[in-house]
C-alpha cells in the first residue's frame, strides 16, 4: 500500500489572468511550460533545453502556489501540492520513501506539475542543517535522484517554492535540476493595483477608487489583498442586512466598506 494515498491530484483552473502583476515572470514561466510539458519532443529535436524545476523564492503570500497552478492549468495538466514538512511529519522515519513515492505518483498522473510549498524544509544543505531538522542526507540525495530521472520526456515539472533560498541544498540548484530560478516580490503600487482589479472584477462596486487603494497599501501581499477585498464584502453585507434593506441587487461595496475593511486588516 502507498504510503501517499494521502496525496490528492488535481486538476487546477487557475488562469495567467487570475494573477495580477508578476508579468516578467508569468511570461517566464509561460515559456517553460511549453519546453517542458506541452512541445517535450520539440525541444528534444532541436536540444533546446527547458527547464526541469523551477524555484520561485521570495516572501509568503505573493502567488507563487497560483504560479504553479496556472503552469498545470496551461498545460492541461495535473497538479500534485506538498507542502515540506507536512511530508516529513507524516512519514516520520520514511521521508525517502515518501519522496519516491511522490513522483511515482506525479508520473503515473503525467502530464504533472509537483509543487513542493517551504522546499527548504525538504532539502536542507547536507551536513549543515540535517543534524537538528531530522532530514537526513539520503531525503535529499533521494530528491537529487528524481530531480536527474525528470526528462522531458517524462512531463513531470517540479515547482518548488521557499522564503529561505540560502538554506538549500546548492546540488540542488545546478543546471538540469532546478534550472530556472525566479524571485517574487511582494507587489508595486501597479502590481497591487493588478491584483485588486482581479479580486474585485466579479464585485459590485460603487464609488470605490482602487488607484488610491492601491497606493495606501505598501507593503502588502497578495494574499493581504485578497483578505481586504473580501472583508469589504463582507462589511457591505453586514451593512446592508442592518440598513433592512430587502432587494440584494441593489447592493454595493462602497468607499466606506472597503475603509471598515482597510483599518480592521491595518491593525493585525
Ligand atoms: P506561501 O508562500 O505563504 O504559500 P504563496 O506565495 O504560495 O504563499 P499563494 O498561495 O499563491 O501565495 O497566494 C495566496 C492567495 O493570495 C491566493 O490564493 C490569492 O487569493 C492571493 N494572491 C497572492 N498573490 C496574488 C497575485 N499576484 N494575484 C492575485 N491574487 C494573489
Amino acid at each position: 500500500p502507498s504510503a501517499l494515498r494521502a496525496i490528492e491530484v488535481e486538476s487546477p483552473n487557475v488562469n495567467w489572468d487570475d494573477i495580477g502583476g508578476l508579468e516578467r515572470v508569468k511570461q517566464k514561466l509561460q515559456e517553460s511550460v511549453e519546453g517542458a510539458l506541452l512541445y517535450p519532443e520539440l525541444y528534444q529535436q532541436t536540444k533546446a533545453k527547458a527547464p526541469q524545476g523551477i524555484l520561485l523564492w521570495g516572501p509568503p503570500g505573493t502567488g507563487k502556489t497560483l504560479l504553479a497552478k496556472a503552469i498545470a492549468t496551461q498545460a492541461r495538466a495535473n497538479f500534485i501540492a506538498v507542502n515540506g514538512p507536512e511530508l516529513l511529519s507524516k512519514w516520520v522515519g520514511a521521508a525517502e520513501q515518501a519522496v519516491r513515492e511522490l513522483f511515482i505518483k506525479a508520473r503515473q498522473a503525467s502530464p504533472c506539475v509537483v509543487f513542493v510549498d517551504e522546499l527548504d524544509t525538504l532539502a536542507p544543505a547536507r551536513g549543515k542543517f540535517s543534524g537538528d531538522s531530522g532530514v537526513s542526507d539520503r531525503v535529499v540525495g533521494q530528491l537529487l535522484t528524481e530531480l536527474d530521472g525528470l526528462q522531458s520526456a517524462t512531463n513531470v515539472l517540479l515547482v518548488g517554492a521557499t522564503n529561505r533560498p540560502d538554506a538549500l541544498d546548492p546540488a540542488l540548484l545546478r543546471a538540469g535540476r532546478l534550472d530556472l530560478q525566479m524571485k517574487i516580490d511582494l507587489p508595486d503600487a501597479d502590481s497591487r493595483l493588478a491584483i485588486l482589479q482581479v479580486h474585485n472584477q466579479d464585485r459590485p462596486l460603487s464609488d470605490v477608487d482602487l488607484v488610491a487603494l492601491a497606493a495606501s497599501t505598501d507593503g502588502w501581499n497578495g494574499a493581504d489583498l485578497a483578505l481586504l477585498s473580501n472583508q469589504a464584502a463582507l462589511e457591505a453585507v453586514r451593512r446592508f442586512r442592518a440598513s433592512g434593506e430587502a432587494d440584494p441587487t441593489t447592493l454595493q461595496i462602497t468607499a466606506d466598506d472597503i475603509a471598515v475593511a482597510y483599518e480592521l486588516l491595518a491593525e493585525q
